[in-house]
């Protein structure tokens, strides 16, 4: 079976198709350009035997690159680590944020960076032109501006560069293939990531949390939008422009269709639901936890029905070892059950 490589676009395909169909002509272009970069990451296809190799640094480095509204990644360094602000607010911002993602990994995850080896982490902003949206390609990140009407700098929201750096420890842990339910797991743990990192930041609970994913990167046409909501799936858009949220909260709703490799954003709204209950009754962080060391345990065509016996298992692990509430492992199968998983077919 080929392996689903993820070159994780953060806006789905579905939403850049139906603008594109009501003539926005950015997202006919963004969609091409996703496409090339797509091949791209093909042809690159990323030595992993190269990064098993590698020394373990002490701390990993940013690196960000300004694209100069070319389609070209890394044609000028502006920011390296330790350097002063450069006043572009978009290198500034995604230098920050990349810090922000780089010391959760470490505080909270006691993880070393992408590949608990202290990689670096290489950035591009200004990518293209109008460009709506932002990747991870295996190896760095890359964010368009957006086109100041639908989305605004695809760098104004943490939560994307957190979403997308996970991309990447998900590919150095399970490297969940990028199709059907192992695709949707493998964007379920970022938008856990992506959401766990910004209420750490922000220092808010769960309950304060507004559990919504690309809200921040909506421009005037669209703002109070959010391309997903981790509290109720389907909820997060309806209009004209985007079409409606097609994520089910609950098995029962399980989309078996083609598109978007088998539904990776759509599906994904299933195990972000359970997620939610299960912070919203431990704690973000603990729940992070539990979901982290089960991305270590994982593997690459783990299903719904396999993720769930792996994080129930984690959750009685880290409780044996006090990381975690006492009955946090009820609580997680009590969260799965609630949006029909297991699965019994
Ligand atoms: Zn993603």
């Amino acid at each position: 079976m080929a392996h689903y490589k993820c070159n994780c676009t953060f806006v789905p395909p579905r939403v850049l198709e139906n603008l594109a169909r009501v003539g926005v002509g950015s997202a006919r272009l963004s969609i091409q350009q996703s496409n090339i970069s797509r091949k791209k990451r093909a042809a690159k296809e990323i030595d992993m035997k190269a990064f098993i190799g590698a020394k373990t640094k002490a701390k990993a480095k940013r690196k960000v690159y300004d694209c100069k509204n070319t389609w070209e990644q890394r044609v000028k360094l502006a920011r390296a680590e330790g350097k002063p602000a450069t006043g572009d607010e978009d290198v500034d911002l995604v230098y920050k944020y990349a810090g922000n993602v780089r010391d959760y990994f470490s505080k909270v995850l006691k993880r070393n960076s992408i590949d608990n080896k202290g990689m670096d982490l290489i950035l591009n902003v200004h990518f293209g032109q109008d460009y709506m949206n932002a990747f991870w390609d295996g190896d760095e990140m890359t964010f368009g501006d957006g086109d100041g009407e639908i989305f605004i700098s695809f760098t104004k929201s943490l939560e994307v560069v957190a979403h997308e750096l996970a991309h990447g420890v998900t590919q150095f842990t399970a490297d969940l293939e990028y199709f059907s339910q192992s695709g949707a797991l493998n964007e379920h743990f970022s938008d856990v990531f992506g959401s766990a990192i910004t209420q750490h930041v922000l220092k808010q609970d769960a309950g304060q949390a507004d559990w919504l994913v690309g809200d921040e990167i909506m421009g005037p046409d669209l703002y109070g939008e959010s391309l997903r909501s981790m509290q109720a799936p389907g909820t997060a858009y309806d209009n004209n422009l985007l079409g409606k949220d097609p994520q089910p909260a609950h098995m029962n709703d399980y989309y078996a269709g083609s598109d978007d490799n088998q539904g990776v954003h759509i599906n994904s709204g299933i195990p972000n639901r359970a997620f939610y209950l299960v912070a919203t009754e431990i704690g973000t962080d603990k729940a992070t936890l539990i979901w982290y060391h089960a991305l270590q345990k994982l593997w690459s065509t783990a299903k719904f029905n396999d993720a769930v016996d792996v994080i129930v298992n984690s959750a009685r692990l880290l409780t044996q070892k006090k990381q975690v509430p006492v009955g946090s492992t009820q609580q997680v199968r009590a969260a799965f059950r609630d949006v029909g998983l297991p699965h019994l077919t």
